[in-house]
């Protein structure tokens, strides 16, 4: 199985595969960087096509964590951890206990949380055997769910957008969202209370009416939300939604959403840049999850309580962070995705001490 080779691999430090066999347990955990602090990223379960794609993934979803807590200023490195299996048919307490002795192993190396797959009664499993997991709920230091917070941070980079790129504010706005799960729905509540006009579409109809019923937003089909007319296209399912074919379709002049790895390729980067389409990067964006994570860890370190004020500074700065990258942007005639990843290599390269990159 190529790792070194894999075109995923990009100086990862460390990179554990862990199989338990009473609970059949197999899971990977790819530590990206520690220089700003422990690796933290969440655990995803997925049943991966093979053992390749998984480990690709994490390589991938460990390093993406790199640069989001580092954009995000967090003393935090970049980890992932994937188990491989169906979330819907293979999770019992046995095999989150085991994932917790495969953290626990690292002694600390690496910080789990929440992600696709993986809930945080899940994760209370997982607690059992280590201390190295936030995203909980039910104790003092606890963060809960992160998804509101991430759309919450994605609600105000959108708006900026919109301030930025179209000169107004989000009355009236027509937003296309992709996928109204647990961020694109929080996404479109927001941007309802704000008076913004809504077409969204979902692979699971079921959640798609949910959210029509209480935000008015009109429905189309999967397929249709690229070809939506909108000011803003927000993605938010599942990585890849923007590439060449797709920019071809997209009639919106703001890309503003909550997913990951939201671009297909490089060349979809610079394509869209080309069309002068306004992109957020989406580690950028998306960045409130994690700082909302990051204040259980901090909080756990400390023998505190949760900090609902932290975060808030944080998120706040985070968006002055967005704004900054949309200028320079503009002013060094790039895309914002290169000017992104430009200041997350910078302050990787720096460590622990104070961003000023
Ligand atoms: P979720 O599973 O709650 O929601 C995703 C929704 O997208 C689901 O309703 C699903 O049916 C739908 N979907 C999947 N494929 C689709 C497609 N092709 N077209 C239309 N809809 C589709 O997940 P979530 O927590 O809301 O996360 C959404 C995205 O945001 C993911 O990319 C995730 O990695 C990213 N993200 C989430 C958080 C968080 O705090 N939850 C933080 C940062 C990034």
């Amino acid at each position: 199985m190529p790792l070194f080779d894999s075109p995923a691999f990009e100086g990862h430090e460390g990179v554990h595969a862990f199989y338990d066999e009473a609970s059949g347990m197999k899971a990977i955990i790819a530590v990206h960087s520690t220089t700003r602090g422990p690796a933290a990223g969440g655990c995803r379960m997925w049943s991966y096509e093979s053992d390749q794609a998984a480990l690709d993934d994490a390589l991938r979803l460990s390093r993406a964590m790199s640069y989001k807590n580092a954009v995000a200023d967090l003393e935090l490195g970049g980890g992932k951890s994937v188990i491989i299996g169906d979330s819907r048919t293979q999770k019992t307490p046995a095999l989150f206990e085991a994932l917790g002795e495969a953290i626990e192993a690292l002694g600390g190396r690496y910080w789990g949380a929440e992600d696709v797959g993986v809930s945080p009664a899940d994760l209370v499993h997982t607690r059992r055997r280590t201390r190295y997991v936030a995203g909980l709920e039910g104790h003092e230091a606890a963060s809960g769910d992160p998804s509101p917070v991430t759309a919450d941070g994605v609600f105000r980079g959108l708006a900026l957008c919109v301030r930025r790129g179209l000169g107004r504010d989000l009355k009236g706005v027509r937003v296309a969202i992709q996928g109204v799960g647990n961020v694109g729905g929080g996404l479109a509540d927001r941007l309802t209370a704000a008076g913004a006009r809504l077409t969204i579409a979902d692979a699971n109809a079921a959640q798609a009416d949910a959210v029509a019923r209480r935000t008015g937003a009109e429905v189309v089909a999967p397929g249709a939300i690229f070809d939506v007319e909108a000011d803003v296209f927000a993605p938010c399912a599942l990585g890849g939604a923007i590439s060449v074919e797709t920019l071809a379709r997209i009639r919106a002049r703001i890309i503003a959403g909550g997913a990951n790895n939201q671009l297909a390729s490089a060349e979809a980067g610079e394509a869209l840049f080309e069309k002068g389409l306004l992109y957020a990067p989406d580690y950028v964006i998306n960045g409130g999850g994690i700082i909302n994570v990051a204040a259980e860890i901090r909080a756990l370190d400390r023998g505190e309580a949760y900090d609902r004020a932290w975060v808030e500074a944080k998120l706040a700065r985070l968006n002055q962070t967005l704004d900054e990258i949309l200028q320079r942007s503009l002013d060094e005639r790039r895309p914002t995705h290169v000017v992104a990843g430009q200041l997350a290599k910078a302050r990787l390269a720096k460590g622990r001490s104070p961003a000023v990159a």
